[in-house]
C-alpha cells in the first residue's frame, strides 16, 4: 500500500510517501514557513503533492497526531465523529494538536476519496499503570479535567523497543528496556514485557529530560513565579522555547554547536552538557529501579543516534548496573549498533528510529484490519 505520511507542525509540513509492502520511501519532503510564505496547510499540502512521482498512487494517508488523550489508545481511522473528538482534545494539547487537525482537514479536502488514519504519539503509553500516570494533585483535576501523565514520542519508543528485541535475539515480552529518544525534544520510556510502564514526558511534552529548548523537569513553583512576573503566555514561551540546551548555554539548541563551544572553553556550554547527561543518567537509573531490573538501554533520535560523547557519559556513568562500553562500536554513527561488549547483558544499543515508516505501517495495518 502506498501511504502518504503527514506530520503537520504549526509552520511546517513534513511528508513521506512510503510503500508499506517494500518499506521503500518513494518521496520525502518538507514545506516550511506556513503562515508566512505559504498561506496555510492546504496550500502546503498542495505543494507537497506536486513533488510526488507521476507513478504515485496515494492509497492512504497516515497523520501524526501528538495527543490522543485517554480516548485514543491505538491508531484510528478518521471519520467525522473522530474529527469531533480530536477537536475536543485540542483543549488538552492547545500547542500541539491544532496543526495536526489543520493537516487532516487539508488532506480530506484535497484527497476526499482516500482513507486516513490518525497515529498518536501518546498511544504507546496508554499502558502506563495508574501509579505511574497519576500526579499527586487533587484527584478531581484528573477525573474531571484529564490532568495526568500521557507521554509522547510513543511511535518511536515502540519501534526501537521492537527493534531492540530483534537485535538481541530475544522475545520482547521477556525484556526490561529503557528507550531514550533524544532529538530536539527528548523523552525516556521504561518498556517492560513490550509495553510502556513509565515515560518522562507528562501531561505535555515539557516534562522530563533537558531538551533543545524545553526545560524538562523543574520545580513547578518556578513556572508559577514566571507566570506571576511575565504572565502565563510568556512563561510558557520561556519554558518551551527559550530553555533547555539553548537557554542554559546561551549558544544553541543544537548539541553539535554546544560541543564546539565547550571545546573552545565556554563554561556555560560545558555546564549545559553536564546538566543534560546527569539528568539522563538519573532517568535511566530511576527506570531501572521502577522495573526492578534492566536488560538493555536504547539510544535513538538525532542525538542518540549520532553523539558518542553523550552515550559514553550515560553508559559509563551507569557501570554499577553492569554496562561495559565498547568504545570502538560507540564511535559509529547513524546505524544500528551494540555499543556494549558483545554477549554481555545489560546491553546498550543504538537504533535509528523510523517514525514515518512506523506511521505508514500502522496506517496500513489499521485499514487492512
Ligand atoms: P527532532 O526532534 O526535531 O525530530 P532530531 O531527532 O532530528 O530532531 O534531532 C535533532 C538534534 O539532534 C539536533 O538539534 C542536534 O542537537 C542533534 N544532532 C543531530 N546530528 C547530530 C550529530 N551528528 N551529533 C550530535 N548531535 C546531533
Amino acid at each position: 500500500m502506498q501511504v502518504l505520511v503527514l506530520n503537520a507542525g504549526s509552520s511546517s509540513l513534513k511528508y513521506q510517501l512510503i510503500d508499506t509492502n517494500t518499506g521503500e520511501v518513494l518521496t520525502r519532503g518538507l514545506v516550511e514557513r506556513i503562515g508566512t510564505d505559504v498561506p496555510d496547510h492546504t496550500a502546503a499540502l498542495h505543494q507537497a503533492m506536486t513533488t510526488l512521482p507521476e507513478t504515485a498512487r496515494v492509497e492512504a494517508v497516515g497523520h501524526r497526531v501528538v495527543h490522543g488523550g485517554e480516548r485514543f489508545s491505538a491508531p484510528t481511522r478518521i471519520t467525522d465523529a473522530v474529527l469531533t473528538d480530536l477537536d475536543r482534545l485540542s483543549t488538552l494539547a492547545p500547542l500541539h494538536n491544532p496543526p495536526a487537525l489543520q493537516g487532516i482537514r487539508a488532506a480530506r479536502a484535497l484527497l476526499p476519496a482516500v482513507p486516513m488514519v490518525a497515529v498518536f504519539d501518546t498511544a504507546f503509553h496508554s499502558t502506563l499503570p495508574p501509579h505511574a500516570y497519576t500526579y499527586a494533585i487533587p484527584y478531581d483535576l484528573y477525573s474531571e479535567h484529564g490532568l495526568r501523565r500521557y507521554g509522547f514520542h510513543g511511535t518511536s519508543h515502540a519501534f526501537v523497543a521492537r527493534e531492540a528485541a530483534h537485535v538481541l535475539g530475544q522475545d520482547l515480552r521477556d525484556l526490561k528496556l529503557v528507550t531514550l529518544h533524544l532529538g530536539n525534544g527528548a523523552s525516556a520510556a521504561a518498556v517492560q514485557g513490550g509495553v510502556s510502564v513509565d515515560t518522562s514526558m507528562g501531561f505535555t511534552p515539557l516534562e522530563g529530560l533537558v531538551m533543545g529548548t524545553r526545560s524538562g523537569d523543574i520545580d513547578p513553583a518556578i513556572a508559577l513565579w514566571l507566570a506571576a512576573k511575565h504572565g502565563p503566555a510568556r512563561a510558557s514561551d520561556i519554558l518551551n522555547r527559550e530553555s533547555g540546551l539553548l537557554g542554559l548555554s546561551g549558544v544553541s539548541n543544537d548539541l553539535r554547536d554546544l560541543h564546539r563551544a565547550a571545546l573552545a572553553g565556554a563554561d556555560r556550554a560545558q555546564l549545559t552538557l553536564q546538566v543534560m547527561v546527569y539528568r539522563l543518567r538519573k532517568q535511566v537509573g530511576a527506570y531501572a529501579a521502577a522495573m526492578n531490573g534492566l536488560d538493555a538501554l536504547v539510544f535513538t533520535g538525532g542525538i542518540g543516534e549520532n553523539d558518542p560523547w553523550v552515550r559514553a557519559q550515560v553508559v559509563n556513568g551507569l557501570s554499577f548496573l553492569g554496562f561495559h562500553l565498547d568504545e570502538e562500536c560507540n564511535e559509529r554513527r547513524g546505524q544500528t549498533t551494540r555499543i556494549t561488549l558483545a554477549g554481555e547483558m545489560p546491553a546498550a544499543l543504538v537504533i535509528p528510529t523510523d517514525e514515518e515508516g512506523e506511521i505508514a505501517r500502522q496506517t496500513a495495518t489499521t485499514l487492512l484490519a
